[in-house]
């Protein structure tokens, strides 16, 4: 089965890659043709899908399976979505068998982060290890567990939901309709509303604050030595710390696999976070565990679908 196609449909973007799994890619498989369409998520899914179609066949790509990767809660063993935050109106969407009968070949269904640490697994930062929860901080926060060498999704499908895990309680309103979620404090919205809102109550103009619109606009603001941009980080890596020792305490993973725009922050944010998560585990040891970086960057879940794409037609997970 040479060639996988991966789709990570996001609230915006459909990202597509057809994947080289062949022995000419070894030692990993690897995208050779990448690309993004418009989600429209208002036209409904059996438009977006068609679209996926249109863009293989304007590429003359035939491919053996289709991975398909969103945001949201997935049952992956029936293939269906049941909700994203980002894809208004797709309310229980039988994923799996629409892209089989627009695609006619065999699709897999997955939740983002599930699939992006299953891609990191497999050609990423995770290759070789058995057990690492992989965690992407961006808008949100994303969660993906791969526990004694298979990607572990629990009883529902919905497992390494560690952006809702509850960091603080009583803590700001989460998307997710809780309170005090990781995402709702290490999320790139959560990280700017605070900072402007540390700006706002500081009187004169902030030094290198000049327009935080962005979490690399803090970064750059924090490397140049403004006191509420460096403030904001410690208490952000504080919180991400306290996750960290949670997933340490609940599954003892060999790594932690960090990726996403806001981990692009650096030492500024893993500094805090590595002391916090020393201070919150029992034993010494268990604050030894690896914090490396992803290495696949915004292609991981497309990536990462395929190639569950292609484990799952070949009955292997
Ligand atoms: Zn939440």
């Amino acid at each position: 089965m040479p060639f996988i196609l991966g789709v990570d449909i996001g609230g915006t973007d459909i990202k597509l890659g057809i994947v080289d799994d062949s022995a000419a890619a070894a030692p990993f498989s690897r995208e050779i043709v990448s690309g993004t369409i418009p989600t429209r998520a208002g036209e409904g899914p059996e438009l977006a899908a068609a679209r996926v179609r249109a863009w293989c066949e304007e590429r003359d790509a035939a491919p053996a399976a289709a991975g398909i990767a969103c945001a949201g809660l997935i049952d992956g063993a029936r293939g269906i979505l049941h909700v994203s935050p980002n894809l208004a109106g797709w309310i229980d969407v039988p994923l799996r068998a629409l892209f089989e009968r627009e695609l006619g070949v065999p699709a897999a269904v997955e939740n983002d982060a599930n699939a992006a640490a299953y891609g990191e697994w497999r050609a990423g930062a995770g290759r070789g290890l058995r057990s690492f929860v992989c965690l992407t901080l961006g808008t949100g926060v994303g969660g993906g567990i791969v526990l004694d060498g298979s990607l572990y999704r629990g009883a529902t499908g919905f497992a390494g939901e560690i952006g809702h895990t509850v960091i603080l309680a009583d803590g700001p309103p989460c998307a997710c309709g809780s309170r005090g979620c990781l995402e709702a404090l290490i999320g790139a919205p959560a990280i700017t509303r605070r900072a402007r809102e540390l700006y706002g109550a500081r009187e004169g103009t902030p030094a290198g604050s000049g327009s935080i619109g962005s979490v690399a606009d803090l970064a750059r603001a924090a490397a140049a030595g403004d006191e509420i941009a460096s403030r904001v980080f410690e208490e952000t890596g504080r919180f991400l710390g306290v996750a960290l020792a949670n997933v340490v305490h609940i599954l003892a993973p060999e790594a932690i696999v960090v990726g996403g725009g806001v981990a692009g922050a650096g030492e500024i944010l893993f500094g805090p976070a590595r002391e916090t998560l020393r201070r919150c585990v029992m034993d010494a040891s268990m604050a030894e565990v690896r914090i490396v970086p992803a290495e696949l960057g915004n292609r991981a879940a497309v990536l990462g679908s395929a190639l569950l794409a292609r484990a799952e037609a070949g009955g292997a997970r």
